[in-house]
């Protein structure tokens, strides 16, 4: 039996914010429970709704470094057992995530808490699997603080990247000041980059958590194929393409899968009428024009629908959507889009709203039960982002028969094979250059196939269908990697 641990700041369905919270959700669940036990630990966050905090028990509580109070609770969901490390200072707020200064101070805890756990809780894992940023000090606590301690001893580690955009970066000094770590961890090219661009004022802001955990872990793996090439240049690492190039032997691309019970156009709850590969026609028009309605939007079944669910920010190509808006709105379309972030994306949407109330339909929130309401019910979903590390919103389209039209960058170019019409092959519509017009130009695209060629359309919808983005396949992957280990 190989003893798993799971570490990650969120964790579906007890917390989410995106991606990461998933993929912590529904791997573990894609091994095979005769040969591994894997578990997963999280800060214990008020956030977390209370039917789960109700169910918790404590299984040890303790004084971190004889002045630091460290709780862990524990419940079982689903055949996967939960840890989640408990402090009111730090995680009794209402949102998982503050600003970054404070952020560093909470994970830096967080990370060695979870180690300062393990002989007290009885569990020893073979392997400790970390996600993001969050999470990367523990390689590095394990290889330097927790040493000498033979509990530890032939523990191993996998460090986990699923967006390198955010590494958990400050000055040394914080960094020192919050984890405590040992100077040697701060020798240029550990925690601190060995290229420090000294023209620029903010180089002081030259250490991060994350390459910590580059450094640190014994293999590194991250969410796609593409995005583990695209790391290793300038362009899209963010300051780590000197690690993850003299550690390319050790770094993995596995895409993401989905958790195709949550995401079952056949079964799901959420969702106005249930559909399968064989009754999608009218049970997408039937999403539809509930969709629709509930939205305030004229009810046409037959119009053709594009949706956006996203966070708001940069990374995922707003600015795209913006310059073709006016356009877009000319023609027989209508937009629906669900989404928070930044304050400009979010009055941006408001402001098409206000414009185009019978096309463009813009909630500004979290919501999990009107995500699922509009991959059941919208023809498309676009996906510009200007990188996206493996994407899961067109793995979920592909799965509700939406058709995907995205950017071709990172996981996004792994997973959605360009529609061509003369073979009458792929899943969805991809631009390669990332501009507004290659954006449109495959929205127009869609468009005539859509409203010219409808059969073309339903082939294309059932290819998609047909596809698995389940853990299948990438949980063999994971479990090839661990027995290497
Ligand atoms: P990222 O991790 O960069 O946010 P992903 O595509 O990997 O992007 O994952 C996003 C996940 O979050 C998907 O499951 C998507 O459905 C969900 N999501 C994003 N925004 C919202 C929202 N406003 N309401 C509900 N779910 C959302």
């Amino acid at each position: 039996m190989k003893k798993i641990l799971f570490v990650a700041s969120e964790c579906v369905p007890f917390v989410k914010t995106g991606g990461l919270a998933d993929v912590c959700g529904s791997l573990p669940k894609a091994f095979d429970k005769k040969e591994y036990d894997i578990r997963v630990i999280i800060p214990n966050y008020h956030a977390i709704k209370e039917e789960y905090r109700n169910q918790m028990e404590t299984v040890y509580y303790f004084q971190m470094d004889n002045r630091i109070y460290v709780g862990i609770k524990t419940l079982t969901l689903d055949g996967i057992q939960y840890y989640f490390v408990d402090n009111e200072m730090y995680f009794g707020g209402l949102v998982p995530y503050y600003d970054m200064f404070q952020d560093l101070e909470r994970f830096a805890y967080f990370s060695k808490a979870v180690l300062s756990a393990l002989p007290l809780i009885g569990f020893r894992p073979d392997i400790i699997h970390c996600h993001d940023w969050q999470s990367a000090l523990v390689p590095v606590y394990l290889n330097t603080v927790f040493q000498g301690d033979p509990f530890f001893r032939g523990i191993r580690t996998v460090f986990t990247i699923h967006n390198i955009r955010f590494q958990g970066t400050w000055d040394v000094g914080h960094i020192q000041w919050v984890s405590g770590l040992p100077w040697e961890c701060f020798e240029p090219g550990r925690l601190v980059s060995p290229y420090q661009d000294t023209s620029i004022p903010k180089n002081s802001w030259n250490c991060s958590m994350m390459r910590g955990g580059l450094v640190y872990s014994d293999y590194i793996t991250t969410v796609s194929n593409s995005y583990a090439e695209e790391i290793k240049t300038p362009n899209f690492s963010d300051g780590l393409d000197d690690i993850l190039k003299w550690r390319s032997e050790r770094l993995w691309g596995i895409i993401n899968g989905i958790d195709y019970e949550e995401w079952n156009p056949a079964k799901d709850k959420k969702i106005y009428k249930n559909y399968t590969i064989r009754t999608e026609k009218n049970g997408k028009k039937a999403n539809k024009v509930n969709l629709q309605k509930e939205l305030n939007l004229p009810e046409n079944p037959d119009v053709l629908t594009l949706g956006i669910i996203s966070r708001l920010t940069d990374q995922k190509g707003l600015d795209l959507v913006n310059i073709i808006m006016d356009e877009l709105c000319s023609r027989e379309i209508n937009l629906i889009v669900l989404g928070t972030g930044s304050e400009n994306y979010e009055n941006m949407f408001r402001y098409y709203q206000s414009k185009y109330p019978n096309k463009v339909a813009a909630r500004i929130m979290y919501s999990d039960d009107l995500a699922h309401k509009i991959y059941a019910g919208v023809d498309a979903l676009l996906v510009p982002s200007a990188f996206e590390p493996c994407g899961l919103t067109q793995l979920i389209s592909l799965r509700y028969g939406t058709v995907p039209i995205v950017h071709a960058v990172g996981g996004l170019r792994d997973t959605v094979e360009p529609y061509n019409e003369y073979e009458e092959t792929g899943t969805g519509f991809s631009f390669n250059e990332y501009t507004a017009w290659g954006l449109m130009d495959r929205i127009n695209h869609a468009s005539w196939l859509y409203y010219d060629r409808p059969e073309s359309w339903q082939k294309l919808v059932k290819r998609g269908m047909e596809k698995d983005w389940s853990w299948a396949n990438s949980s063999k992957i994971y479990e090839d990697l661990y027995s290497r280990m």
